[in-house]
Parts: structure tokens; C-alpha cells; sequence
């Protein structure tokens, strides 16, 4: 039996395409944290102001304020005293920094929650979420309803000819597919080199 004595830290993982829930779900444990008295902080990448420059908002028009930040290695600065549980939106836009400093958080006997993509447009693994996902506690997959036949989608089908891997936009520039439905870009997917999330995005991020 595990038995876990004292207070400890540990990282959940909320991964899956557009559309997934993943917002929701990280509100839904925010908001339960929160009536359960503790001390929550919430963070998201400065590059998604999709619909607001600060909050984090699901596509159903869920909401909770949160800090935006450039880089993931800020949040060392902004944790506050008292602080239990940490989350984090849209992780996948973050550098590999964030590996890092999520264990070094959870070692800290913090909770940390994290959000994110888990594969981009072309179907690829998006940014740290992997090595994320490898070395949390929790890790809860989500999927969408495609779009084309109503099955379970685990894919986020760019709906532009944009190739940028990071395009932020939602419905209209993205929808959910099955594995059948999904088409991933001819011949126009980022190199491999390009791919890693610590290259500064362009323009817009998928999210
Ligand atoms: P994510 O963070 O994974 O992009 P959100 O939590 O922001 O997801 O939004 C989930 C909501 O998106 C659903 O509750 C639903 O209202 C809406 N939605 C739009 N398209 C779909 C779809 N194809 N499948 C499921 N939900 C969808």
C-alpha cells in the first residue's frame, strides 16, 4: 500500500486536443481547491489572449483570473507564501524550463496542476508535454467529440493553411477529429529542429 504521510506535492497532468475540456477540468479542481480553503495560484502563458489577456477561459466561457507569464521560470518569483496548489494553462507553450520547474515545485510539497496540448496540428507531440506527462503523478487524458462522425477525438485538425506551429485561435481555425477524420499537413508540418516549444512562437499558438 502507498501511504503518503505528511503533506505532500505532486503534479497532475490535464492533456488532449482543442476542445478536450481540459479548462474546464482545471477549473473544476481549482474551484474545489478553493472551497476547500486552500491557497491557489494560477498561471498561463502570456501568448494566449485569446479571450483575455489575463484570465483563463474555456470555450464554454468558463473563467478564473490567473497571472500571465513570458517565461515559466517567473512563477518561482510570484509564489506566494501559503501557496497549496498551483496551476498552469496551455503548458505546451511553455519551454522545457517547465519540467523543471513543476518538480521543483511538487518537491516543494506543492500541487501543481498543468494543462496542455498534447500533440500539435500535424498529430506530433507538442513541446514538453511528454516529459511532463512522464514524470507527474496524475495524468488524465482527455478526448473531444469529432466533428465529422461523433467519435471520441484525440486529434486537433487545423482548419487554415497557416503552417506556423503555433497559431492561437479556436473554433473556426480548429476542430476536433477522431483518428479517422484527422489529416495531418502535406509536406508543410514544421521541421522536427523547429518544433520544440523554447523557440520563440510567432504568431498565433493552437489552443
Ligand atoms: P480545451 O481546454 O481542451 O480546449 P475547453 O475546456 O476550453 O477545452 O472547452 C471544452 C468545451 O468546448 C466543451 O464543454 C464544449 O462546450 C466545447 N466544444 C466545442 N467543440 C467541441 C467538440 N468537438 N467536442 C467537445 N466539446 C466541444
Amino acid at each position: 500500500m502507498h501511504v503518503i504521510s505528511g503533506k505532500p506535492g505532486w503534479i497532475e497532468v490535464i492533456c488532449g486536443p482543442m476542445f478536450s475540456g481540459k479548462s474546464e477540468e482545471l477549473i473544476r479542481r481549482i474551484r474545489r481547491a478553493e472551497i476547500a480553503r486552500q491557497r491557489v495560484q494560477i498561471f498561463k502563458n502570456a501568448l494566449d489572449a485569446r479571450y483575455d489577456a489575463t484570465s483563463i477561459v474555456s470555450h464554454s466561457q468558463q473563467s478564473l483570473p490567473s497571472v500571465a507569464v513570458d517565461q515559466i521560470g517567473q512563477v518561482y518569483d510570484l509564489i506566494e507564501e501559503g501557496t497549496e496548489v498551483v496551476a498552469i494553462d496551455e503548458g505546451q507553450f511553455f519551454t522545457s524550463e517547465i519540467v523543471s520547474v513543476c518538480n521543483q515545485l511538487a518537491s516543494r510539497r506543492l500541487r501543481v496542476i498543468v494543462a496542455g496540448l498534447d500533440l500539435d496540428y500535424c498529430g506530433e507531440p507538442f513541446g514538453s508535454m511528454p516529459e511532463l506527462m512522464a514524470t507527474a503523478e496524475y495524468v488524465s487524458k482527455q478526448l473531444a467529440i469529432c466533428m465529422v462522425c461523433g467519435d471520441p477525438a484525440n486529434f486537433t485538425q487545423r482548419l487554415t493553411d497557416n503552417r506556423d506551429r503555433i497559431v492561437v485561435g479556436a473554433i473556426g481555425t480548429y476542430e476536433a477529429r477522431c483518428r479517422r477524420h484527422f489529416t495531418p499537413p502535406q509536406n508543410g508540418a514544421t521541421p522536427p529542429s523547429d518544433r520544440s516549444a523554447s523557440a520563440t512562437p510567432t504568431v498565433d499558438e493552437i489552443s
